[in-house]
């Protein structure tokens, strides 16, 4: 809890353990996957499946969050975007009126809901891209998918997003040859 003297009222934020406060958070929408990364620990992998919550229990839950003084929220999964109602669960987040909003994604679908979730308030997208070569990204994620991934990220380029960040898991030793082929 944190006493404003100037303001004359009492803020109530979550502070962490050093006393920092507690300004992002990250919300898992799903628990489900496409592809089979190597590197995946697939964390509750079907265990969840009935106990996702709603788009508007999620959006109850980024309110009560905000009030605590989180401003930034970040959707992750699993693969958010296998959700059919990703739309609304960014539409029932950005009501809240949060600064930040961004989705990690392994790009698959998002030539099917960018623009739409563009539309719906998310700001910022964060995309998976293990490797430039093909053999190695099918070896990487268990799918052939590295064109149409490319494709998409061209298309949400010329979107009008804030920003769009490319992640990539750096491998112990890399990828040899033989590992891949
Ligand atoms: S895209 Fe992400 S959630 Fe899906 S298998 Fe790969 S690391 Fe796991």
């Amino acid at each position: 809890m944190i006493l404003n003297a100037q303001l004359g009222c009492i803020i109530i934020m979550l502070i962490d353990n050093y006393g920092r406060p507690w300004l992002k958070l990250r919300i898992v929408v799903n628990s489900v996957c496409n592809y089979r990364c190597i590197f995946c620990h697939f964390e509750g992998q079907g265990k969840f499946l009935s106990r996702e919550l709603s788009a508007e229990d999620i959006g109850f839950v980024a309110s009560v969050a905000k009030e605590l003084g989180v401003d930034d929220f970040k959707i992750t999964g699993g693969e958010p975007l296998l959700r059919r109602d990703i739309v609304k669960v960014v539409d029932e987040i950005n009501k809240v009126g949060p600064k930040d909003l961004s989705l990690t994604t392994n790009g698959y679908l998002l030539d099917v809901y960018a623009e739409e979730l563009l539309n719906h308030g998310l700001r910022r997208l964060n995309i998976s891209l293990h490797s430039l070569d093909r053999g190695k990204y099918r070896f990487i994620t268990g799918v052939d998918a590295l064109d149409k991934v490319l494709e998409n990220i061209d298309y949400v380029g010329g979107l009008g997003f804030k920003q769009i960040k490319l992640n990539v898991v750096v491998l112990r030793g890399g990828l040899t040859r033989t590992r891949y082929q």
